[in-house]
């Protein structure tokens, strides 16, 4: 399903070379770009011009580095899949309001239409040309309207039901984004309390060193550190 909503938003900003490009940065981060024209069998300004395309778009970014032997900047590529669905959604949305707005005219306005060459004018048209056809000379016949309200109802049906599919996607990368992050809080807080422990460790180590120098039983000094200890808890409450 993402799959295939990914390769239509990609295939219709950048054509087929671009799917090929999605194809590539699907599962990997930061592709260098050589690396891609390399495997497409294209040349480095070929593939550079879809990248830029897609890039316009947002639909994928990247991160520079410079060659520092060379002297010039190697991209490397990453794609944005979420940034993809919501471009795509936007498109779906336009053409849905388009369809929208000729619904709304069939619906409220009168037209005409020529039977010879099957075209359908507005009113004011027909009007202005005295309800002649200008391209074979026949005389302009009341359109009936229903028909086309009927299939203009489908077509917005249908456009509501792909947005709502891209919709559904969109926030099923969002969890996953959302899960993805908390495994890493998770990860730098666990990470942090270990350095905190530790330190502290190292703190009571010492203390035990310096009161054993002064003097005294493992048991004494034990208690004096609890005693400290407990002090600082008070302190912080
Ligand atoms: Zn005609």
């Amino acid at each position: 399903m993402q799959q295939k909503l990914l390769e239509t938003v990609i295939g219709n900003v950048g054509g087929k070379p671009a799917v090929e490009v999605l194809k590539i940065l699907e599962n990997a981060k930061n592709v260098n770009e050589f690396l891609i024209a390399k495997k497409l069998g294209l040349t480095i300004n070929q593939v550079r011009n879809t990248l830029y395309q897609l890039s316009n778009h947002r639909l994928i970014t990247f991160i520079r580095k410079k060659d520092n032997k060379k002297g010039w900047y190697t991209y490397y590529w990453t794609l944005n899949k979420k940034r993809c669905l919501e471009f795509l959604k936007q498109e779906i949305e336009k053409e849905k309001n388009e369809l929208f707005n000729k619904l709304k005219s069939r619906e409220t306005k009168r037209f005409y239409f020529c039977r010879t060459c099957v075209v359908d004018v507005s009113e004011e048209t027909a009007l202005s040309h005295d309800f002649t056809c200008q391209e074979c000379g026949d005389v302009y016949e009341l359109k009936d309207n229903s028909t086309m309200i009927k299939e203009l109802k489908i077509f917005i049906d249908r456009k509501e039901r792909q947005i709502k599919n891209v919709e559904d996607e969109i926030k099923l990368i969002t969890e996953i984004d959302l899960k993805k992050r908390n495994i890493k809080d998770k990860r730098i807080k666990k990470q942090k309390s270990k350095e905190k422990r530790k330190r502290y460790e190292e703190r009571k180590a010492e203390k035990m060193k310096l009161l054993k120098k002064k003097g005294g039983s493992k048991k004494k000094i034990k208690k004096k550190i609890k005693k400290k200890d407990k002090k600082k808890i008070k302190k912080k409450k």
